[in-house]
């Protein structure tokens, strides 16, 4: 593929070509392929909600429901200002290969509101988040459809959403919705999971590339949920030296590193990472292109695309965030050496916990921290050995090898089921 070739930044069209490719590898019979492309279902909706000034306005929301033959749908919730459906139908997609590539027994949904959080105050923002369970909920259930939060939700929002559903449904239905506050059902080890997941496929990069990971300098882009545990974590668990970091504001940098407990509390104290003592101010597009061993993209879509692939210096890209990287910018870092731990390994560590938060609401019995870390490291090292071996084997780009084991899991199960 040329990489200086303008093609669409559309994710769901990135996401139907990265099938394409699998399928062309697997020999995937046409009409299964077909089925593959897809969403099996989606709903549109609209949420009218009553502001704080009295006046109405109407939010247009989004649930797909893409592929359910390994199980129940599974996929968190976008608060954005920006979200289309083709955004939640390329998360839905990827949740359906997420959840397959690191073999629960789910399969794979997503959902969105089109609103801008930051300017709803925090009434509003309830009443969004059970609008959006009022025109849903009746397509939900623990053995239907799952959510969870993404992208501007939280704990609360999910308390809010179980809320509402309990409410519709005249019972306890905790296992309905994951990401929850403890007290709520929620599991212990959910909040960072998604990072700590991350980390723990990065151990598993450095080992099998030969790289040192202790000291050495990395990058993590976006300071959200996945990014700031990111940056804990990779001090904690790997020894990282995390030299810069950034939100949509802009990003910090100094050679020295950053101590995440210092970054945190000063973002947590004035919104932002930037003005950070110390530090030089650089912009997103500078931070991907520093010279670090590890760079952790932690924010949006179509960060690492075909015009800027080849000025990535990071020997290890381990995406947190979905979507980072185009189809474009693969081939580049692929011929260049950078290992890409893909989006829907490197960031399932969310999305595994979420499981094992059901299993335990399924038993009202609950596991401590450790357990958790425990099954989670056990799940991930299994599923980026998996991948590794698959990519070695076909002599691909790990991102395809991810998609051979995934596409295949879903094929057996669609074809079991006498689908296609
Ligand atoms: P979040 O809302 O907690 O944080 C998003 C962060 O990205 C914020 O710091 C925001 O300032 C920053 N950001 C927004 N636009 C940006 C831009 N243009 N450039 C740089 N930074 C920007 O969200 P999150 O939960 O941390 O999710 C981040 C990514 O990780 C998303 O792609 C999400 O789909 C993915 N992810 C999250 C989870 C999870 O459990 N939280 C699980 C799997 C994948």
């Amino acid at each position: 593929m040329d990489s200086g070739v303008q093609t669409s930044l559309n994710p769901f069209e990135i996401a139907q070509r990265q099938l394409d490719e699998a399928a062309k590898r697997l020999d995937l019979d046409p009409g299964l392929h077909e089925l593959l492309r897809w969403p099996l279902r989606e709903f549109h909706v609209r949420i009218p909600v009553r502001m704080d000034d009295g006046s109405v306005k109407v939010f247009p929301g989004y649930r797909v429901q893409y592929n359910w033959a390994r199980g129940p749908c599974k996929g968190g919730i976008r608060f954005h200002p920006e979200e289309t459906v083709d955004t939640v139908r390329a998360l839905a997609a990827w949740m359906t290969w997420k959840t397959a590539v690191v073999d629960l027994p789910l399969g794979g949904g997503k959902g969105g509101v089109v609103c801008n959080p930051k300017e709803l105050s925090t009434r509003e923002l309830e009443r969004v988040s059970r609008g959006y369970i009022r025109a849903i909920g009746p397509y939900l259930g623990p053995d239907v459809d799952v959510p969870a939060p993404d992208v501007y939700t939280n704990p609360q929002v999910m308390a809010w959403m179980l809320d509402e559903y309990e409410t519709m449904v005249g019972r306890r239905a905790p296992g309905v919705i994951t990401g929850k506050p403890l007290p709520l059902g929620g599991s212990a080890g959910r909040g960072d999971a998604t990072a700590r997941g991350g980390m723990y496929c990065a151990r598993e990069a450095g080992k099998v590339l030969g790289i040192d990971l202790r000291g050495a300098p990395a990058a993590i882009q976006g300071y959200g949920n996945a990014g700031q545990f990111a940056h804990a974590l990779g001090e904690e668990l790997l020894g990282l030296k995390v030299v810069a970091v950034s939100d949509s504001q802009g990003g910090i940098y100094n050679p020295n590193g950053l101590p995440s407990k210092d970054v945190i509390a000063h973002k947590d104290r004035t919104g932002t990472v930037k003005g950070f003592p110390g530090a030089k101010t650089i912009t997103n597009a500078e931070l991907l292109e520093l010279d670090v061993v590890a760079l952790f993209p932690a924010a949006l879509e179509n960060q690492i695309t075909g015009a800027n692939a080849s000025r990535i210096k990071a020997r290890i890209v381990a995406e947190l965030a979905n979507g980072p990287t185009t189809p474009e910018a693969d081939v580049v870092l692929h011929k260049n050496g950078v290992h890409v731990i893909p989006d829907f390994l490197c960031n399932a560590g969310g999305v595994t916990v979420s499981y094992f938060e059901q299993v335990q609401n399924a038993y009202n019995f609950y596991w401590t921290v450790d357990e958790v870390n425990a099954r989670l490291d056990a799940k991930m090292t299994t599923a980026f050995h998996a991948v590794h071996k698959s990519a070695t084997e076909h002599k691909v780009h790990n991102r395809l090898g991810a998609y051979l084991v995934a596409v295949q899991r879903v094929a057996e199960a669609v074809r079991l089921r006498g689908w296609a």
